[in-house]
């Protein structure tokens, strides 16, 4: 193959959008199709939503960027949003999630320094976790895809089994920091956390000092029907990576912490050029606009409910395709007994429905939180029809 223009990391598919609306997209030659990937749960108001469109070619027009040498009006009421909203005391703002996975590991690992133990350097993260590309986020995961040929990693990281709580204790040692979770796993297969887990780590970190560092970079933001996932387990982190949805489809991540996590975190420690610029805090402004609107998280609880129920009601009858349905909300996982990216072309390439692949045999279904229910019964009714016709590989 010769080099492409556009480096071959991607192995893309042959649709080529070039426009949206609501919940679908269309192609290059004009295809239409029902967008159940969502830019993989970034674009949670759907493609071209008014509000967010008008308020992103509003700002561009007034002010875009300016550098975080200056005061920050349009940051510091954002943040301040953010803050009212969750279990946060302060916002570091970035471009992307692995951002703000980086700034929530620089914060852990600042909080033991300034703490007088510099030696608590080590997050104990989880099989199967994703967590971003940079070095330092392929090294909180030990799935050798994204890190081979990358070596030497940044050392600081254990590894133990999800949701295996004993596992991830026996890890806590003189230098843990802290863990670092998906309440819901994505990439590695729309797997909640169970409560147990979830509840178990908090209540290590706090008999042991250490930090219960969250991402919740896809299953924050309304997409299980709450506006973070930890909400479904009634606790709450230290520390908080957010993105994809919190920017609608504008890049923007956010590292959210308390005051006491936060405490080495001084002017100095971190920075970024784009991080949190006028144009960026106005995209964000306006998509929490719409997701804190009465009723949003309701409807994305409903409408999950409804997806659901209809997958579990079709599985029985496709028994030879389908294994199960999880997640919460509109963070959906089928999980097939025959390789999940085959299916997800097939949706694509004969019913114009987009999914998204995932570990362990999962079709991801994410789509734009604010969907009714005609979406889901045009997604239950193509998905249908696709699963009576499909025929898995021969070797599986
Ligand atoms: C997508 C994702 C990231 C990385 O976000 P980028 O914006 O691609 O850097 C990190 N963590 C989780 C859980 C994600 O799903």
């Amino acid at each position: 193959m010769p080099m492409t223009a556009l480096m071959p990391v991607y192995p893309r598919c042959g649709v080529r959008p070039v426009r949206g609306e609501g919940a679908y997209l269309f192609g290059e030659d004009g295809t239409r199709y029902l967008d159940f990937a969502a830019g993989i749960a970034v674009n949670a108001l759907g493609h071209g939503h008014p509000a967010l469109s008008k308020a992103i070619a509003e700002q561009a027009a007034t002010l875009m960027h300016v550098s975080n040498l200056y005061g920050s009006p349009q940051g510091e009421k954002f943040a301040q949003r953010l803050v009212n909203a969750t279990f946060a005391d302060t916002v570091f703002f970035t471009n992307s999630g692995a951002e703000a996975v980086e700034c929530a590991i620089k914060t852990a690992r600042r909080y033991h320094f300034a703490n007088g133990h510099p030696e608590r350097t080590d997050l104990i993260t989880f099989d199967t976790a994703f967590h971003g590309r940079t070095l330092g986020t392929i090294s909180a995961t030990n799935q050798p895809k994204m890190r081979d040929g990358f070596e030497p990693l940044l050392p600081g990281f254990k590894y133990a089994q999800f949701d295996d709580l004993d596992g991830a204790l026996a890890l806590i040692d003189g230098h843990t920091a802290g863990f670092l979770v998906e309440p819901i796993q994505g990439e590695g297969g729309i797997r909640p956390a169970s409560h147990e887990f979830l509840t178990g780590l908090r209540k290590a970190c706090d008999e042991h000092g250490l930090l219960l560092v969250l991402d919740e970079v896809q299953c924050g933001y309304g997409r299980t029907g709450k506006m973070f996932a930890h909400e479904l387990y009634g606790i709450t982190p230290d520390i908080m990576a957010v993105a994809k949805a919190i920017g609608g489809g504008f890049p923007l991540g956010a590292c959210l912490a308390t005051e006491e996590a936060a405490k080495g975190m001084v002017a100095g420690t971190h920075g970024s050029t784009y991080g949190g610029n006028p144009l960026a805090m106005a995209a964000g402004e306006a998509v929490l606009d719409v997701i804190q609107g009465e009723g949003f998280l309701a409807n994305v609880e409903a409408m999950g409910a409804r997806l659901r129920g209809a997958l579990e009601q079709m599985i029985p009858n496709y028994d030879h395709l389908f294994h199960s349905v999880r997640g919460h909300g509109l963070m959906v996982g089928l999980k097939l007994k025959s390789d999940s990216r085959r299916f997800v072309a097939f949706l694509r390439d004969e019913h114009q429905l987009l999914t998204v692949s995932a570990g362990d045999n999962v079709v991801r279904i994410l789509p734009p939180l604010n969907i009714d229910e005609s979406h889901v019964t045009e997604f239950v009714e193509k998905l249908l029809v696709a699963a009576r016709v499909y025929v898995p590989a021969m070797d599986e």
